[in-house]
């Protein structure tokens, strides 16, 4: 069984000691293909770094709602130079991740402006967007209403919300699901997984973060793909192969690697 991780974040210092060692038992453990995702300058650079390194490991670039500094302009036109000076390199698959996140307090208008602005800039390149919306599940579809994103794009770590989900499917969206689907207190993650059609699931980790039930609370890492596999599978009456046969190519399909 070959698994894709369709967004993971193994830049993060969680995976210092040993960053090496479990990229490459993931490998020999199945998980063939992972898009290691950007969020910031300093973290799109070194994602990037990593993806050069690994033949299996690809990347996204781009500037969260999380990561905007006073000079989230300069930060955003540095993006832009990467991804102009990398495209050949075939290694990064998306702008991303972008969106808008209300749960801190970060000024809305520069997130606004910030999240437009790169899409600009995947127009530009021709390339999907990878979205992060957090309690801004309105703004986000008006503003993907109001501006076409050509090649549109993944709801990494999608939030369990009926409408977002309704209206991200009708513009054509992908839907990737993290660990949340598994959680004891997601009540409504059933009826999402159902309302999504196979051809537009995805599968992520969103490492080291948000760690699916039974390992919910630990560092989490690719391999715990199979929780959030076996959830899909059982909802959609098919077996754990079939569910990580579909998510990979539908990963290869908008990250345009087939
Ligand atoms: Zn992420």
């Amino acid at each position: 069984m070959e698994i894709f991780d369709a967004h993971a974040h193994y830049d993060d210092s969680h995976f210092d000691d040993e960053r090496d060692k479990l990229l490459q038992e993931m490998y020999n453990d199945g998980i063939t293909k992972i898009v290691s995702a950007g969020y910031s300058l300093e973290g799109t650079k070194k994602n990037l770094e990593l993806s050069k390194k690994y033949s299996f490991v690809y990347t996204t670039a781009g500037i969260s709602p999380n990561d905007l500094k006073d000079d989230f302009e300069k930060d955003i036109e540095a993006i832009d130079k990467i991804i102009s000076e990398n495209l050949s390199s075939g290694k990064i698959l998306a702008v991303g991740e972008i969106g808008f996140d209300y749960h801190y307090d970060t000024d809305r208008k520069i997130q606004y402006k910030a999240f437009s602005k790169q899409i600009d800039i995947a127009n530009k390149y021709s390339l999907p967007i990878v979205i992060h919306t957090r309690d801004a599940v309105m703004d986000t579809i008006s503003l993907l209403k109001e501006k076409e994103v050509t090649m549109r794009g993944i709801f990494h770590c999608c939030p369990l919300n009926r409408e977002l989900v309704k209206e991200a499917l009708k513009l054509g969206f992908y839907i990737s699901m993290a660990g949340p689907i598994t959680f004891k207190n997601s009540k409504n993650a059933d009826e999402i997984i159902q309302m999504v059609p196979l051809e537009r699931i995805l599968i992520e980790t969103d490492s080291p973060y948000l760690a699916p039930e039974p390992v919910r609370g630990t560092r989490n890492n690719s391999k715990n793909l199979k929780y959030i596999i076996e959830k899909i599978a059982k909802i959609k009456g098919l077996s754990n192969e079939e569910i990580a046969k579909i998510t990979y190519k539908n990963a290869e399909t908008i990250y345009r690697l087939k």
